[in-house]
């Protein structure tokens, strides 16, 4: 079932997490133990996310220092289909174009077609650890050009321009936005037009960036009603679980933390006490999310899948 059916038909505000693919070598047990420790909760769906390779440095035995690039968490298409098959939950892998070939992305989509792992959420990818790739006819710069690949994919029209039997089963997918707008963005108003692009161009739901001030998302959300977006903006929620955060996250991903909430953290002794505060602020954030009548919640669970438990025991 698609995503956005699975979210329509839902009786109350549903539920989903997203899981990283573990460190290159380390067993898929290490996904499946986040799962049982929230499938009590009802997961509606469950994200994986999805890494490019990146350039490390290794000091050799005789103190030389070599470039290697590896991809650190390979696996977002084979663990999608595991889950999938174990839990008979629709698992969604993020697609992502920078650092990944327009042909390697098509592989993708065919390796996934035959694994009947239908639902999709389509980025640009993250690009700081990414070497520069330019050239157009390689790689796409940005996820409304994916967002075409997949459409024309969905028609039986390759990268080459060859054309092929469409599949009976057409990849649907979510998108992302940002509520305090993305970090290379212009201004709102640039944001918002190629969110409406998206959405103009198939995406079935928008996922947001984490925030922690809710007024936040209300206003975006008001913003892009009044723009004439009617689907779902699913709010994405992050459990603080280490004290330094109070700073990581506002310089990582741009979201601010509320005074009431970066005054809480200040006054931690360590992080046991900074993952208390980042509970409770959890709580009553998703508390006035589904007053407000969010449809979905969508969770950051990376290192927070005890918060996330916690948290999801509180509101559903
Ligand atoms: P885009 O929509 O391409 O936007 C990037 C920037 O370009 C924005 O400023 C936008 O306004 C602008 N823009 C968009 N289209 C155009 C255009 N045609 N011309 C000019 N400017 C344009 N990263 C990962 O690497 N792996 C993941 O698994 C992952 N999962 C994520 C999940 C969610 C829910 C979210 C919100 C983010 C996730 N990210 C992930 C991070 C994401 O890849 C970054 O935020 C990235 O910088 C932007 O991705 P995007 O899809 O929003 O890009």
């Amino acid at each position: 079932m698609k995503v956005i059916e699975l979210i329509n038909n839902s009786k109350k505000t549903a539920f989903s997490f997203e899981i990283l693919p573990p460190l290159k070598g380390n067993s898929i047990q290490k996904v499946y133990n986040v799962i049982d420790k929230l499938l009590e909760f009802d997961p509606k769906y469950v994200n994986i996310t999805s890494h490019h390779s990146e350039n490390i440095y290794k000091t050799l035995p005789d103190h030389t220092i070599q470039r290697v690039n590896v991809r650190k968490r390979p696996g977002s298409v084979a663990i999608a289909s595991a889950i999938q098959n174990k839990y008979k939950i629709p698992a969604i892998p993020h697609i992502i174009c920078k650092g990944f070939t327009k042909d390697e992305t098509e592989y993708a989509l065919i390796d996934l077609n035959f694994l009947g792992v239908y639902n999709l959420l389509l980025l640009r990818g993250d690009i700081k650890t990414l070497e520069p790739t330019t050239d157009p006819n390689l790689y796409h710069n940005y996820a409304t050009e994916l967002q075409e690949q997949v459409n024309n994919f969905n028609r039986g029209i390759a990268v080459d321009g060859s054309a092929f039997e469409a599949n009976e089963t057409p990849f649907s997918y979510g998108m992302a936005c940002y509520p305090e707008k993305h970090e290379e963005a212009p201004n709102m108003d640039s944001d918002i037009f190629y969110a409406k692009e998206k959405v103009r161009n198939g995406a079935d739901y928008l996922v947001t960036q984490m925030f922690f001030d809710n007024q936040k998302y209300f206003d975006f959300v008001e913003r892009l009603r009044s723009e004439g977006i009617t689907i779902p903006i699913i709010p994405g929620v992050k459990p603080i679980v280490f004290q330094n955060q109070l700073t990581v996250l506002p310089r990582i991903f741009r979201s601010d933390i509320p005074e009431p909430l970066a005054g809480e953290l200040r006054k931690c002794k360590n992080d046991d006490e900074a993952k208390a505060v980042g509970v409770e602020w959890g709580i009553q954030q998703c508390k006035e999310l589904i007053a407000y009548g969010v449809p979905s919640i969508h969770f950051y669970s990376m290192m927070a899948t005890e918060s996330v438990r916690q948290i999801a025991k509180e509101i559903y």
